[in-house]
């Protein structure tokens, strides 16, 4: 298309595919297969249209970080088929109703968490968020903390771990913190060996997680444009 009929320079269909160019210019830096990468489209404040735009696009992995929106959202797009990502802290008492809609919970990080997340009846996939930060706000489990929770959800049932989750922390260099996942990952696969998957990277960092063995992405707002501000 060309630069002067292009519709909507500057919007959604053009950040997507912007972001999708830096995936895998990315990834040929780093020498891998941009195959390899799932990139999660992170909607969080954004309304439904939105999101309903996006799936038009061909967005088919969507993460949310609240739980009541998050519901809202996949009931209400239940029909499109989506695979929806929980990216955000889930409450105990909440645990149950994240995993009935929820493809993958990206935000395990404690034994009590664990345990309200079991299940006989189906198995859902989690990573283990782990917090590279001193502050327990930020979620995620302290990395001395890491082997022992990573053991608690294997003898737990209706939890397939595929490995590790990190947010880098805001003001230092990204691609030192996800080394350190990385390495982490590859601590536990010693015992969990399925256990491979590595999800970092979001707007601002995605490239040097690339480099440092993501394999999902997620990614907001370079993608969607500023937030709605929340109420
Ligand atoms: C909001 C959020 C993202 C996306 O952040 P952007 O900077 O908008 O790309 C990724 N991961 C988590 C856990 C988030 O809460």
């Amino acid at each position: 298309m060309s630069e002067s009929v292009r519709p909507g320079a500057g919007g959604l269909a053009e950040r997507l595919t912007a972001v999708q160019g830096g995936i895998v210019a990315a990834a040929a830096a780093a020498g891998r297969d941009p195959a390899e990468l799932t990139t999660i489209v992170v909607t969080k404040f954004q309304p439904v249209s939105l999101l309903q735009e996006l799936a038009a696009l061909g967005v088919r992995n969507f993460g949310e970080s609240r739980h009541q929106e998050a519901q809202a959202k996949a009931a209400e797009l239940l029909q499109l088929d989506l695979t929806w990502h929980f990216v955000g802290q889930v409450q105990g008492k909440k645990a149950r109703q994240v995993r009935a809609y929820a493809d993958v919970i990206h935000s395990v990080d404690r034994a009590s968490l664990v345990d309200a997340l079991a299940s006989e009846d189906s198995v859902v996939d989690c990573f283990v968020q782990v917090n590279l930060t001193d502050d327990p706000s930020r979620g995620g489990v302290a990395p001395g903390e890491l082997p022992k929770l990573v053991e608690h959800v294997l003898s737990t049932a209706g939890l397939r771990l595929i490995g590790l989750m990190a947010v880098a922390p805001l003001g230092a260099e990204p691609r030192p913190s996800f080394a350190r996942v990385r390495e982490l990952g590859e601590q536990i696969q010693q015992f969990a060996p399925n256990a491979k998957s590595l999800s970092m990277g979001m707007s601002q960092d995605y490239a040097e997680a690339i480099i440092e063995g993501a394999t999902h992405l997620r990614i907001g707002t370079a993608i969607t444009g500023n937030r709605p501000v929340s109420g």
